[in-house]
Formats: C-alpha cells, sequence, structure tokens
C-alpha cells in the first residue's frame, strides 16, 4: 500500500491550494473529499468572494494580502483561468463604524491605494448608491472579487498535474497522529503518511473536536436579484456598507446573466454542516431586499434566486492555522469565520510551508490555536 508524504482531509477552498502547492515542492499527496470536486454543500460556492487589503478585520491581514493578491495573479497565469476581476471596492457606513475605522487603519498603515468620499461623492461616482447623509465610505480601487468554484477546479487541476493523488466522494471517518506516522480511514480503505493537513470547513466540530476551539457554525444565504435596468450595475464595484441599525451587507457588480448577487454578513442561524435549513424562506429575501434597498434602492426589484452557505466562527472571528497543539504531525486550517476565501492562495502556501519546513515566513501568530487554552 501507498505511503505517502502527506494526507490532505477536505479539497475545498484551503485544501485545494494546500494539495497543490504541497505538489509542486515535490511532496507525494493524497487528497481526499467527501464529495465531488466544487460542490455546493459547504463554504465555497456561489460565484463570487470578495478580496481587498484596506482590512477592516485588521492590519495584521494586510501582508498576507500583499502576497494573496500577488498570487492570485499567478493561479490566472499557472491555471489559464480568469478567476480575479478588479473592479475596486466600496467600502461605506458611519465615519466611526469598524468598516470605516478599521479600513482607514489598514490602508494608511500599508499605503493600500484608496480614497475617502463623503456621501455627496458617493452618489457624484457611483449613482446606485444612496448613502445616509452622515457616511462616509474608503474607496479601494485595487479590491475586487475572485471565483470560488474557479479557485477550486484551478488548483485541484494544478494539484493533479504536479502528482497528488485526488479521491472524491470518500469520507473520512477517523484520523490518528501518533510519533511515526498518520493514519487515515475512509469508508473504503485506511491510508498511512508521514504528515496531515486538515481543511475541514464546516465540519471542524466533527473532525477536530479536539482542538480546543468552541467553533460555530452559521447558515448563511447569498440571494441574487433582477434590477429593472441592470446596465448601471455591469460596470460596478463590489460593496461592503455597514447601516447605523447594525447591519452590514455586501454585494457584487451584474457579472454573470443570473442577476446581480448581494448577501447580509452578521448573523445567521446557528445549525451544523449536516444539518442546516437549504430552504429559502420568504421573510429572510424580504429582510435582504429592505436592508440593501435601503441604500440600493433599485437593486432588489425582483428576486431570482438564493443558496445557501455555511461559516464557520470562532469566538474572535480571527482565524486558525497552525500545528495541531495535541497533534505535533498534523497542520489545520479552519475558523475562517465568513471572510477566508481571499486568502485562499497564501493559505495553500502556508500550509506547505509549515508541512515540508515546519515554519513559515508569513506571520500566522494571530491564528494560533492557544489564544483560547486559558
Ligand atoms: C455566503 C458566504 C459568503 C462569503 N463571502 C466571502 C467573501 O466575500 N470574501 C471572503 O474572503 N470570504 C468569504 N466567505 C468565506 C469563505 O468562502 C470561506 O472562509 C472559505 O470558503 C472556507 O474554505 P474551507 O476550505 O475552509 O471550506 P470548504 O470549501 O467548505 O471546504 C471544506 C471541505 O472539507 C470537506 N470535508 C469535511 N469533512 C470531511 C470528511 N470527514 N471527509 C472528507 N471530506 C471532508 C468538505 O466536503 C469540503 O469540501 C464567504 C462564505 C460564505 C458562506
Amino acid at each position: 500500500m501507498t505511503h505517502y508524504d502527506v494526507i490532505v482531509i477536505g479539497l475545498g477552498g484551503m485544501g485545494s491550494a494546500a494539495a497543490y502547492r504541497l505538489a509542486r515542492r515535490g511532496q507525494k499527496v493524497l487528497g481526499i473529499d467527501q464529495f465531488a470536486p466544487v460542490h455546493n454543500l459547504g463554504s465555497s460556492h456561489g460565484g463570487s468572494r470578495i478580496t481587498r487589503q484596506a482590512y477592516l478585520e485588521g492590519p495584521d491581514y494586510v501582508p498576507l494580502l500583499l502576497r494573496a493578491h500577488e498570487m492570485w495573479d499567478e493561479l490566472e497565469r499557472d491555471s489559464g483561468r480568469s478567476l480575479f476581476t478588479r473592479c475596486g471596492a466600496v467600502m461605506g457606513g458611519p465615519p466611526e463604524s469598524r468598516t470605516i475605522a478599521g479600513s482607514t487603519l489598514s490602508a494608511e498603515k500599508f499605503d493600500v491605494p484608496h480614497e475617502i468620499l463623503d456621501a455627496a461623492e458617493i452618489r457624484h461616482r457611483f449613482p446606485t448608491i444612496t448613502p445616509a447623509e452622515d457616511e462616509v465610505a474608503l474607496w479601494e480601487p485595487g479590491a475586487g472579487f475572485v471565483s470560488p468554484e474557479g479557485s477550486v477546479a484551478a488548483h485541484l487541476q494544478l494539484a493533479a498535474r504536479h502528482g497528488a493523488e485526488l479521491h472524491h466522494e470518500e469520507q473520512v471517518f477517523t484520523w490518528t497522529s501518533t510519533e511515526t506516522g498518520v493514519r487515515v480511514g475512509t469508508a473504503s480503505s485506511y491510508y498511512t503518511a508521514e504528515r496531515l493537513v486538515l481543511c475541514p470547513g464546516a465540519w471542524a466540530p466533527v473532525l477536530l473536536a479536539d482542538l480546543g476551539v468552541d467553533f460555530e457554525v452559521r447558515r448563511q444565504v447569498q440571494y441574487w436579484f433582477e434590477p429593472a435596468d441592470v446596465r448601471p450595475f455591469v460596470d460596478h464595484p463590489v460593496y461592503l456598507w455597514e447601516t447605523a441599525e447594525g447591519g452590514q451587507f455586501y454585494g457584487f457588480p451584474a457579472h454573470t446573466a443570473q442577476g446581480v448577487k448581494v448577501a447580509v454578513h452578521l448573523g445567521g442561524t446557528p445549525c451544523t454542516a449536516d444539518t442546516i435549513d437549504r430552504r429559502i424562506h420568504d421573510d429572510e429575501v424580504r429582510a435582504v431586499a429592505d436592508v440593501v434597498g435601503s441604500r440600493i434602492p433599485a437593486l432588489p426589484a425582483a428576486f431570482r434566486r438564493a443558496a445557501t452557505c455555511l461559516y464557520t466562527n470562532t469566538p474572535d472571528e480571527h482565524f486558525v492555522i497552525a500545528p495541531h497543539p495535541k497533534h505535533p504531525r498534523a497542520v489545520v486550517a479552519c475558523g475562517f469565520s465568513g471572510h477566508g476565501f481571499k486568502f485562499v492562495p497564501v493559505v495553500g502556501e502556508i500550509l506547505a510551508d509549515l508541512v515540508v519546513d515546519g515554519a513559515t515566513r508569513h506571520p500566522i501568530s494571530l491564528f494560533d490555536p492557544a489564544r483560547f487554552t486559558p
């Protein structure tokens, strides 16, 4: 039976990137996922993910984002796919809101090109947006959106091209790690390797129950609306808006013929990855149309469709990327708390560094799960 250098459990956003980076560095890789390639049952589907560097979640993320944007360009070249649309981002809200204060702090600290716009300038530059009189926005021209499905497909294709063995529709039931190696059990077989990488997304509470992180999995919904006139939404930035009422919604340009995507970032019903309610309810469609319509009145004219998606939140909404504290041969990447996709290529690079070199030059101390252990 083949003995691998490394087994990657989970081939979604993060795991597919890790499999590619590891295979490219000459590792003998086995990747395993319970579902078919590029499925819509986890966290990496829905056609678009915002990426931005004026990072309201904290300046510590910016060095990773500077590298991630380089790597998205590289991934486009290596895969021959178009993955990153640089349409710019408008982050709006009250001047003292976390959205404005946080994104300004990150932009200033790292010289991320940006402008601060008052309400009149917002209306002038982006006529679809109707800010409240006292709201401002940070305009980041280098931001945009990436394709989650395209990214997973590209990473899987490149991983296979570099010799990774990829098993789909094979669920991992158990894994163990000893001083001499790791062993992974699935419905059909056992596999052994020197090291393990776990990227289980919303299944982290199942596969990483002894990590010491109190994950909260939440049901989120992505909505597609059709404005009466789609033309003003075609050449349009992505946006993220925090209202004084405490809502935070975001959306994308009309980049396909399937309607214009919007969603609400906060909230969501706690659930598990296996028991999430996938039905869409009329009252939630009305609620999102109201909050989006409060600032972009022409957008939610007709509802087209919606799709559920999973967030895996940590208590402080920062990621977990580290060697497993109880199993030194295992490295984990999880708890992306609804903002991980833009980091996918650099997370792949970090995981490959941790497996191959035992360390990484990237700053990841913020993501140490030890922060949750008293
Ligand atoms: C609605 C929504 C909007 C978002 N918007 C943004 C955004 O605009 N910008 C941004 O940066 N981020 C965004 N995110 C977050 C981002 O998409 C996630 O952080 C990212 O997709 C997480 O990737 P992952 O690899 O951890 O999870 P996944 O891609 O779900 O991968 C986990 C994989 O593990 C597999 N797996 C789990 N258990 C097992 C097992 N036992 N055996 C075998 N396989 C297993 C699963 O099948 C799955 O394929 C959004 C998320 C959602 C849901």
